[in-house]
C-alpha cells in the first residue's frame, strides 16, 4: 500500500504546488530492508550531551557507543559542512527542574545542523512513585523528571526531514550500561525506529543480555506469528526471520495461499489455523516442538475491524471483533504459560492500537479490544518476568495496509498527516519494534505498550 500525495509531492511541479499552499510535504524516513541488514546505523557523527548531574553516565554512554564504530562527539561546534546523525540528551542526573534549561539550549543550538532522518535521544530517571509518609518524594525531583516527558514529546512535534525524538526512561538503580539501556538505545538510533516518535521508553530493570551478534539476535529463537498471510503480520514474520529466528506463520483458512506465498519468502511454515478455535495454542505448541523442539516468541498479530458508531453496533459485530481480537490471545496465554523458552528468553508481544488509548469514532467495540490488549499486557508483565521472559504491546498508529486501505480517501489522509511525521506508517515499522521487543537486550522492558504512530495527534 502507497501513500500517493507523498509520492507525488517528493518533488517536480506538484512539490512546487503543495509548498505554496502550505500543503504537508512529508520527507522520506530512512528505513531499513527487511530483507538486508547493511543500513549504517546513523547518518553522521553522534553528539552526546548532559545535564551538569549527569556528566559521569554521559562519558560511559559515549565510551560505549565506540563499540559499534561511532563518530561520537561531546562538543557541540560542528563544521558548517556536517550534519549530526544524532543527539543524545543524558539527563538521568536531574534533580530540580531548572537544570534542564541548559542541557535543553544546547540541544536547541544543535538542531539547525541535523541530518535528514537523524535522530534525537534523552536518557533520564523515571520519576519516583508516589510515596505514602508525607516526606516520602521530592516534589522537585518528581516534577525535573517528569518534566522530560513533555520536553521530549515537543522537541519531536519540532523536528523536520524525517527525524525523531523519543526518550529511554530508566528506573531507579538501573545503569546505564544495562543490556535494555544500550539496547534500546540502538534501536532508537537505527533506521528501525524510523516511524517511532515522541515515545519514552521504560527500562525497568537490567534483565536481559546484549545479543552475541546483533545484526542476528534472534539465533536459536523460535517464534510464532498469528495473522501472518499479509500487512503487518507478514512483515514481522519477514523481519523475525531476517533476525535469525525460525518462524511459524498462522492465518485462517481463507488466507491459505497468501500465507504460503509469505512463508515462502520467508522460510518459514505456514500453519492454517483459525486462532479463536479452543485449542489454537495446543496446536501452534505441538507444531513448534515436533519441529524445532522448543517455541519462545508469541507475536499476537491476528486482528480484526467491524467498525459501527455505537447506536448501530450490532452484537455480532461486537461478538465477533472481541473473539479474534482479544478473547483468542487470552486463551492462548493460558495455554502457553510456562511453556515457552528453551531457545531464548520467552517473550509475548501483542497489538494494540492507538484507538486503544485514545477511542475512535466508530470502534467501541475495536477500542476495547485493542486497550484490553493494554491491560492484559501488563498483567503478564509479573508472571512472565517469573519466568525470564517479558510480554509487551506495540500500538501501531495509522500504517498503509490492506486494512487502512478500506478508510474512505478523505480521512484516510487527514489520518496521515495527524501525525508529527505527516505521513502512515509502512508494515516494516511495526515489524522492526516487534523484533526488537522479542531480542534479548529488550529484556529489561516489561509490561510496556510501545507506540508506533509517528507522534499521532491522538491519545497521550
Ligand atoms: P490485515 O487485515 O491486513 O491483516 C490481518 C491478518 O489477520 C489477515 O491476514 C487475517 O486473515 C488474519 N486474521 C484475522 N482473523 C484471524 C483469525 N481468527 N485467525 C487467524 N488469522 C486471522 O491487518 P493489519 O493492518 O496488518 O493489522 C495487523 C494488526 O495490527 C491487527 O491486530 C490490527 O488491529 C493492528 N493494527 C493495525 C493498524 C493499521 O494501521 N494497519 C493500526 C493499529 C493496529
Amino acid at each position: 500500500m502507497s501513500d500517493k500525495y507523498l509520492d507525488l509531492t517528493r518533488s517536480g511541479p506538484l512539490a512546487v504546488v503543495a509548498k505554496k499552499l502550505g500543503l504537508p510535504r512529508p520527507a522520506k524516513l530512512r528505513r531499513t530492508d527487511p530483507r538486508s541488514v547493511d543500513t549504517p546505523l546513523v547518518p553522521g557523527p553522534v553528539l552526546v550531551l548532559a545535564d551538569e548531574g549527569s556528566t559521569a553516565e554521559a562519558t560511559t554512554i559515549a565510551e560505549g557507543l565506540l563499540d559499534w564504530d561511532l563518530d561520537v562527539r561531546r562538543d557541540s561546534r560542528l563544521p558548517e559542512h556536517e550534519r549530526w546523525g544524532a543527539v543524545i540528551l543524558v539527563l538521568t542526573g536531574l534533580s530540580h527542574p531548572a537544570e534542564l534549561s541548559a542541557p535543553a539550549l544546547e540541544l536547541g543550538s544543535t538542531l539547525r545542523q541535523l541530518a535528514s532522518s537523524a535522530r534525537v535521544i534523552t536518557l533520564s530517571r523515571s520519576a519516583p512513585a508516589p510515596a505514602p509518609s508525607p516526606d516520602g518524594v521530592a516534589p522537585a525531583l518528581a516534577a525535573a523528571r517528569h518534566g522530560v516527558d513533555g520536553f521530549v514529546r515537543t522537541t519531536a512535534k519540532e523536528m523536520r526531514s524525517g527525524t525523531t525524538a523519543n526518550g529511554l526512561v530508566l528506573a531507579e538503580g538501573v545503569e546505564v550500561t544495562a543490556p535494555s539501556v544500550r539496547g534500546g538505545l540502538r534501536f532508537l538510533l537505527s533506521a528501525r525506529s524510523a516511524f517511532v516518535d515522541g515515545q519514552l521508553i521504560a527500562v525497568g530493570s537490567s534483565a536481559g543480555s546484549e545479543p552475541q551478534d546483533w545484526v542476528r539476535p534472534l539465533g536459536g529463537a523460535v517464534a510464532v506469528v498469528t495473522g501472518a498471510a499479509r500487512g503487518i503480520g507478514a512483515e514481522v514474520a519477514a523481519v523475525l526471520a531476517r533476525d535469525g529466528a525460525r518462524v511459524i506463520g498462522v492465518d485462517v483458512p481463507a488466507a491459505g495461499e497468501a500465507l504460503a506465498v509469505t512463508m515462502n519468502r520467508v522460510g518459514g511454515i505456514a500453519l492454517q489455523l483459525d486462532i479463536t478455535a479452543a485449542d489454537a495454542a495446543e496446536r501452534i505448541l505441538e507444531l513448534a516442538r515436533s519441529r524445532y523442539g522448543h517455541l519462545d516468541i508469541v507475536v499476537h498479530n491476528a486482528g480484526i475491524l467491524r467498525d459501527k458508531t455505537l447506536a448501530r453496533m450490532t452484537a455480532d459485530r461486537f461478538d465477533a471483533l472481541l473473539a479474534v481480537n482479544i478473547a483468542a490471545p487470552l486463551r492462548m496465554n493460558d495455554t502457553f504459560a510456562g511453556e515457552l523458552g528453551g531457545g531464548t528468553a520467552p517473550r509475548i508481544i501483542s497489538l494494540a492500537s492507538t484507538s486503544g488509548i485514545a477511542g475512535n469514532r466508530g470502534q467501541s467495540n475495536y477500542a476495547a479490544s485493542k486497550a484490553g490488549v493494554i491491560g492484559m499486557t501488563r498483567a503478564l508483565a509479573a508472571p512472565m518476568a517469573q519466568r525470564g521472559g517479558t510480554a509487551n504491546a506495540v500500538a501501531p498508529g495509522f500504517i498503509e495496509t490492506e486494512m487502512t486501505a478500506s478508510i474512505p480517501p478523505v480521512p484516510r489522509q487527514v489520518a496521515r498527516w495527524s501525525s508529527s511525521l505527516q505521513q502512515g506508517g509502512q508494515p516494516v515499522d511495526v515489524a522492526e519494534t516487534v523484533a526488537f521487543l522479542a531480542s534479548p537486550q529488550a529484556g529489561g522492558i516489561n509490561g510496556q505498550t510501545v507506540r508506533v504512530c509517528g507522534q499521532l495527534m491522538v491519545g497521550q
